[in-house]
């Protein structure tokens, strides 16, 4: 016997009004397989017909209208292919033109002049004059007005679509004849009743019916907030639950030492005083390497906030307890760098630092692994390298990964792998602020750490807008910052897109400061992606050691190279630039003690969106409201890191606006699992029902870092 299937699994071609083509085209252009799937397939916007405009007050702005008024007159113009039908339609205050180039036959026939109509479409402007194509029309008797006030869904659809009658009014027709079957006990409610009550939320039933055919405005706006608060909800529940179920299944290396080279190193060798954002990291941390139980922690921090330093006083902590600890940077570089100093750092505490990249071939590679998996090697500093099967560590205690968006998720999970017993602590270091509400839903299952305070006597950057006719000047003011004894980047765009043309620019470029800053006065490196990795290496080390003044590159340096004299950052073409990578940027300069600037070039025209990220960079330095202003600017969909993870795919909810939606779902959430860890209780069974009914839609995130 087949089992009685739940009328929402029922294959889309099986509703009246579908069939098999239809129900094709829906699975193919829309994903749509079932009723449930209509169902969730939500209007993207209304069509708002319970006002009404009047004519005089529509300009060639307008977009859609409807107007209740009289035909006037109706012709059919020209012949043939040509032929189309047009109509003068007038209100109290004013007429507009209304054509039809197909149906014209039919309408003809049916519309009477001289009868009063509700005419809904949008406005066309054509040499200044104002008409209405293919309006919908019907006659006002039909609907009194008070009927007639209802918010029309709008739903997405394509040219296929559109041609086989499933345009927004014919998905409309489908979706109405749909909810038309649907009895209440078909939707069942999800959310416990007190939570219904709490936040006077409709039923799950009466929400799914009104987000397609709300009757008011307000009605829509309790819907919505439903939907989106129950989308936002039991993500926040599943992630806080892998989190909890983590943390009770996988036991870390207990840390609870701090010993000699920690301490010494805090004594002897730390030139400085700890920010108090620094201070409170640390205890953050070492709260957490001593709690036995694995550590998950994103450690954000703008651009100079000092994470190194953060970092390396952890790895002390490793070796205080007698574990390793590795560092991983997401290029050569970088990860070079880190390796200089640090070496610097802990010179004279007998702690061995190796460095492994790709370029460490050979005889020095055998040895290097020999001494690492022997335990002779305290920290490993290196690339990607690192992460390679060969490589064996004695006991892997700690893992930072430095620039966290830079590696991929699978192969931060490999790193795992490199401890026998427990998995390393984790610590992902980030200098791109991940706003709030994403890092909530990304990292809903890590800890979050912020260094929120930089270090002090550190100025702002100044950061400046010119265009191309401020050239002479901008030259000018290069050469008065290199005559103090300054060094100056210069960074062009380069996407792999248009990478030749890019690359033609930067040479160009490049001629052009070859010209400006002759030699032998002036020294110029040059570094960008297709170099090799050595020839990189050579020109960012002159440029490092002072040996040359300026630095023309593309991205390449927009993570973490640190080179405080250089105190002039110019980017060319601004306007290419995303907000965060341009902050990233402007973070290369504002090391040291000077002043530092960042001129953001761009040419004269520029596109309204980005006027606006110009202008942001203009007028803060901080990188958290960068991020929340790339966010709303680009939306979620865009922000580095986030595509690959599937968890903003949201069906109605915004994380860039519904910010406070989200923090009140995560806050019950936890709640919720504090009172019952299970979801055990009578209360909660439709949680928990929910939950296994929907696991694949929620992710394993579990192994992110
Ligand atoms: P980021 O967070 O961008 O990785 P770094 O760790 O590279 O920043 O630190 C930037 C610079 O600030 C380094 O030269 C570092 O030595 C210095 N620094 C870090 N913390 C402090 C502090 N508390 N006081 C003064 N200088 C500091
Ligand atoms: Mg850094």
């Amino acid at each position: 016997m087949n089992k009685p299937i739940h009328i929402l699994d029922s294959s889309i071609e099986f509703l009246k009004g579908v069939g098999p083509t239809k129900g094709d085209m829906l699975k193919k252009e829309l994903g749509i397989f079932t009723f449930g799937d209509l169902l969730l397939h939500f209007p993207y916007r209304y069509v708002d017909k319970t006002q009404f405009h009047k004519i005089r007050s529509i300009g060639p702005d307008s977009d859609t209208v409807q107007l209740r008024g009289i035909l006037r007159r109706l012709n059919s113009v020209g012949d043939g292919r040509k032929k189309r039908l047009v109509g003068t339609f007038r209100d109290d205050t004013g007429a507009i033109e209304l054509i039809w180039f197909k149906g014209a036959y039919w309408l003809e026939r049916s519309l009477v002049v001289g009868q009063e109509y509700i005419v809904y479409g949008r406005i066309n402007s054509f040499k200044g004059k104002i008409n209405i194509a293919h309006p919908e029309i019907e006659p006002a008797g039909v609907k009194n007005t008070s009927q007639a006030s209802t918010f029309e869904p709008v739903y997405p659809s394509t040219e296929k679509l559109n041609g086989k009658n499933l345009d927004a009014k014919g998905q409309r027709k489908l979706t109405k004849v749909l909810l038309e079957k649907l009895q209440p006990e078909d939707i069942p409610e999800n959310l416990p009743d007190y939570l219904l009550e709490k936040f006077r939320f409709p039923s799950r039933y009466e929400a799914l019916k009104g987000i397609h055919f709300p009757k008011t405005q307000q009605e829509l706006d309790q819907v919505r907030n439903r939907l989106k608060f129950e989308e936002l909800f039991f993500l926040q529940l599943r992630l806080l639950q892998i989190r909890r179920r983590r943390k009770d299944a996988i036991k870390g290396f207990s840390f609870t030492m701090i010993g000699e080279h920690f301490n010494r190193f805090f004594n002897e060798k730390l030139k400085f005083e700890l920010t108090g954002a620094q201070k409170r990291v640390l205890k953050e941390i070492r709260r957490d390497l001593g709690s036995g139980v694995q550590m998950n922690r994103l450690l954000q921090g703008d651009v100079g906030s000092g994470k190194t330093i953060v970092g390396l006083m952890s790895m002390l902590m490793a070796m205080d307890n007698g574990y390793q600890a590795t560092l991983l940077a997401p290029t050569e570089i970088l990860a070079q760098q880190h390796y200089q100093s640090i070496t610097e750092n802990v010179e004279g505490l007998g702690i061995e630092v190796g460095f492994l990249s790709g370029s460490v071939k050979g005889k020095k590679r055998k040895i290097l692994l020999e001494a690492l998996v022997e335990g002779k090697i305290h920290i490993l500093i290196g690339t990607h390298a690192i992460l390679e099967d060969p490589v064996q560590f004695k006991n892997l205690g700690l893992a930072i990964t430095d620039e966290q968006h830079r590696f991929g998720v699978a192969q931060r999970a490999r790193l795992w792998k490199k401890s026998k017993t427990f998995p390393p602590h984790i610590l992902v270091m980030t200098a791109t602020p991940i706003p709030r509400t994403l890092a909530m839903t990304l990292y809903g299952d890590l800890e979050v750490s912020v260094i929120d305070e930089l270090p002090p006597g550190r100025k702002e950057v100044k950061t400046i807008h010119r265009t191309e006719n401020h050239r002479l000047r901008v030259i000018g003011f290069m050469k008065e910052e290199i005559a103090k004894g300054r060094q100056v980047y210069v960074v062009f765009p380069l996407i792999e897109e248009s990478e030749t043309l890019d690359l033609k620019n930067l040479d160009q470029g490049y001629e052009n400061l070859l010209r400006d800053f002759p030699m032998p006065d002036y020294q110029i490196s040059i570094v960008h992606g297709r170099m090799k990795p050595a020839d990189k290496d050579f020109e960012m080390q002159r440029f490092v050691k002072g040996e040359t003044q300026i630095m023309v590159a593309t991205t390449v340096i927009e993570v973490g190279v640190n080179v405080p004299n250089a105190s002039v950052m110019i980017i060319e073409n601004t306007e290419r630039f995303g907000l965060s990578q341009l902050h990233q940027l402007r973070g290369r300069v504002g090391r040291g003690a000077e002043q530092s600037y960042c001129i953001l070039m761009s040419s004269f025209k520029l596109s309204k969106e980005a006027r606006e990220r110009i202008q942001t960079m203009t007028s803060t330095n901080n990188g958290f409201e960068i991020a929340e202003a790339d966010l709303k600017l680009r939306g979620p969909g865009n922000i580095e890191g986030t595509q690959q993870s599937g968890l903003i795919n949201f069906k109605i909810a915004d994380i860039a606006k519904d910010g406070r939606i989200l923090q009140t779902a995560r806050e019950v959430a936890a709640r919720i699992l504090d009172n019952d860890p299970k979801l055990e209780k009578p209360i909660h069974q439709r949680l928990q029902l929910w939950l296994s009914k929907n696991t694949k839609q929620y992710k394993i995130w579990s192994m992110i870092s």
